[in-house]
C-alpha cells in the first residue's frame, strides 16, 4: 500500500479534504495530473491569461453534436481554485429540498444545511472568508464571519445606494482573500485589478493551493505527487474495491481512493475505466455517471454611465439575491437567480477577449462601465452528460435549463440599471466552454438506482472509492458552488477519519 488515502485531484474538494484529514496520522498520497502553477507576471497579465490561455489546458474537447471546443479549466495544484473569482456564498436552507422552477423541480439532497453548516464555518476560516451576516436576506442561520467585508470602492458604493433607494437589498460579496482591511501595509493581498479569472501572484487568494494542499504538506504523513493523471482505475477480482490507480507516474495502491478531479473529469475517469464487473463504467451500475451536469446559467454584464468614469481597482464587492426565492412578478412565481459584482473588466482584459474591437472603443467602454455577473440555476436533466468518444475525448452534451428565467434576470437588472442611471447596458452569456462552474455528474442519494453515491460520497458499489469534487451534487443552486465542495470535503473527511480509526475502511 503506497498510502491509507488516496486523494485524486488538489482542487476545492481534493486540496480540502487532504488538509482534512493531515492531523489523523493516517498516510495520505494526493496524485495530481497538473504542476505548481508557474509564479510570474503573466500570473496578472490580461493577454497571458484570456488571450494567450497559457493557464489553461490546451485540450479539447467535444459538444454533443461533435464540434470540437476548449474548455476554460486549467490543471494545477489547488485546481480552479487558481483562478476562481473567490465568491464565497452558502446554499440557501432551501437549496436542499426540492424547489420549483419554471422548467421544472431541483432534485433534494440526502442532507440539509445544518449537516453542513458546521463544516461551512470551518471551511470559511481556513478559507479567509470576508462578509457580513445577516445582511443578505437568503441567507441561512449562520455566525459572524472570520473577516469583516471588503469594502466597496466609489463606483460600487453609489451602486449599493442607488439600489437601496429603489427599495432592493444589496449585500457584501463573501470572498475569500486574505486581505488584512485594518493593516493593508501588512496585507497580504494588495486589492489588485486581477483577481477574477487570474491566479494570484502573491499568493493571497483563498486557493485550494494555499489554504488546502500547502497546510497538508507540513504534516510528514501527506505527500503530493504531480504530473500525476490517473489513467484509469482497476477493481478487484470480486469488484468490490479499488485495487490500482494508473497513472502516468506508475501504479498506486491505497485502502481507499478518494475521487476529486472535477465533475468533468472524474465522470469520464469513472466511465474510462469499464471492466468485466462494470462494463458501462466504475460505479456506474446505477447509469448516471456523467449524467446531470450543471453548470449554471451565467452572464457577464457591462453597464455604462457615459459621463462617469469608473476608477474601481477591486470592484467584486457586492451581491444581490432580491430576485432569488422567486421574480416577484405575480405572473412568474419562480426563481430567476443570483447577481454579484464582476472583477473589474479593465481595457485589457475587454482587449484580450474580444481582439477584434477598435482599440479605442473597447478602452472608452472598460473604463466607464460597472459590471457584474448574473447567475440562475441550471436544472438536473439525464440527457446533459459527459461521455467518451471512441478516441478518448471528452464529449459534454449540455442545453441549460432555465433559459426564460435567465433572460428575464437579465432583462430586470437591465432595467434596474437604467433606473440608477446606466443608459448602455450589454449582456454576454456563456456558452458551453464556460465550464468553470461544473457540478453533478456522480451525484449523492439514498437510492443506489438513481444515484452514484451514498450520503457520505462513497460510491454505492465499490467498499473504497469516495468522490469530493462537484460531481456528487444533485442540484446546483444559483450561488457559486465552491465553498459547498470545501464544506462537504470536510464533512466526508470528519467521517472518513473516523472510518479509518474504527477500522472500517
Ligand atoms: C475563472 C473561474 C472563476 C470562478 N469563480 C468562482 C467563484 O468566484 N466562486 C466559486 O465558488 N467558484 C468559482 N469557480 C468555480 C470553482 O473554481 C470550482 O467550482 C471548483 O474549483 C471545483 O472544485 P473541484 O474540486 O470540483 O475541481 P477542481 O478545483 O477543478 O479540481 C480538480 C483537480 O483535479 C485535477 N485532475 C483532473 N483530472 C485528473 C486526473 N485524471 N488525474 C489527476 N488529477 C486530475 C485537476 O488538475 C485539479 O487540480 C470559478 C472557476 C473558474 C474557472
Ligand atoms: S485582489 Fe488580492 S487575492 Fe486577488 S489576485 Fe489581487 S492580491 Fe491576490
Amino acid at each position: 500500500m503506497d498510502a491509507d488515502i488516496l486523494i485524486i485531484g488538489s482542487g476545492a474538494g481534493g486540496g480540502t479534504l487532504a488538509r482534512a484529514l493531515a492531523d489523523s496520522g493516517l498516510r495520505i498520497l494526493i496524485l495530481e495530473r497538473g504542476d505548481f502553477l508557474p509564479r510570474e507576471w503573466g500570473n496578472w497579465e490580461p493577454d497571458t491569461v484570456f488571450r494567450e490561455h497559457r493557464y489553461h489546458t490546451n485540450e479539447q474537447w467535444r459538444d454533443g453534436e461533435g464540434q470540437p471546443f476548449s474548455p476554460v479549466t486549467g490543471y494545477h495544484v489547488g485546481g480552479n481554485t487558481k483562478f476562481y473569482g473567490a465568491a464565497v456564498l452558502r446554499r440557501r436552507e432551501k437549496d436542499f429540498a426540492v424547489r420549483q422552477h419554471r422548467d421544472g423541480p431541483t432534485r433534494p439532497w440526502p442532507i440539509a444545511y445544518e449537516d453542513l453548516a458546521p463544516h461551512y464555518d470551518q471551511a470559511e476560516s481556513w478559507y479567509f472568508a470576508h462578509g457580513l451576516a445577516s445582511a443578505d436576506p437568503t441567507e441561512p442561520p449562520r455566525g459572524p464571519y472570520p473577516f469583516p467585508p471588503i469594502p466597496h470602492e466609489a463606483a460600487v458604493a453609489e451602486a449599493d445606494e442607488a439600489l437601496r433607494a429603489l427599495g432592493y437589498h444589496p449585500f457584501p460579496l463573501p470572498l475569500a482573500i486574505h486581505r488584512l482591511e485594518d493593516d493593508p501595509t501588512h496585507s497580504p493581498c494588495v486589492r489588485c485589478p486581477t483577481c477574477d479569472g487570474f491566479p494570484c501572484l502573491l499568493h493571497a487568494k483563498g486557493d485550494a493551493e494555499v489554504c488546502g494542499v500547502r497546510p497538508a504538506l507540513t504534516h510528514d504523513n501527506v505527500r503530493l505527487q504531480t504530473g500525476a493523471r490517473v489513467r484509469k482505475l482497476h477493481c478487484s477480482a470480486d469488484g468490490r474495491r479499488i485495487e490500482a490507480v494508473e497513472t502516468d507516474k506508475g501504479i498506486f495502491r491505497a485502502r481507499v481512493v478518494v475521487l476529486a478531479a472535477g465533475a468533468v473529469n472524474s465522470a469520464a475517469l469513472l466511465l474510462a475505466s469499464s471492466s468485466e464487473h462494470f462494463p458501462t463504467g466504475l460505479a456506474n451500475r446505477s447509469d448516471q455517471v456523467g449524467r446531470n451536469y450543471m453548470c449554471h446559467l451565467n452572464s457577464a454584464c457591462m453597464a455604462i454611465r457615459p459621463g462617469r468614469e469608473n476608477r474601481s481597482v477591486f470592484q467584486k464587492t457586492l451581491a444581490l439575491n432580491d430576485f432569488y426565492e422567486d421574480s416577484g412578478d405575480p405572473d412568474y412565481p419562480f426563481p430567476l437567480g443570483h447577481i454579484q459584482s464582476l472583477g473589474k473588466v479593465t481595457p485589457g482584459v475587454l482587449h484580450a477577449e474580444r481582439p477584434g474591437l477598435p482599440i479605442p472603443a473597447t478602452a472608452w467602454a472598460a473604463s466607464h462601465s460597472v459590471d457584474w455577473w448574473l447567475t440562475t440555476e441550471d436544472l438536473p436533466d439525464s440527457n446533459n452528460r459527459v461521455t467518451l468518444d471512441s478516441d478518448g475525448t471528452i464529449r459534454l452534451h449540455w442545453q441549460p435549463r432555465n433559459r426564460e428565467s435567465h433572460r428575464r434576470l437579465c432583462e430586470k437588472w437591465r432595467q434596474m440599471l437604467h433606473r440608477v442611471g446606466f443608459l448602455a447596458v450589454f449582456f454576454q452569456p456563456m456558452d458551453i466552454s464556460a465550464t468553470a462552474h461544473q457540478v453533478g455528474t456522480c451525484r449523492f442519494g439514498e437510492d443506489p438506482t438513481d444515484s452514484v453515491l451514498d450520503p457520505y460520497c462513497k460510491a454505492h458499489d465499490l467498499d473504497n472509492l469516495y468522490v469530493v469534487d462537484a460531481s456528487f451534487m444533485p442540484s446546483i443552486s444559483a450561488v457559486n458552488p465552491s465553498l459547498t465542495i470545501m464544506a462537504n470535503a470536510l464533512r466526508v473527511g470528519a467521517h472518513l477519519r473516523r472510518q479509518c480509526q474504527d477500522g472500517r475502511a
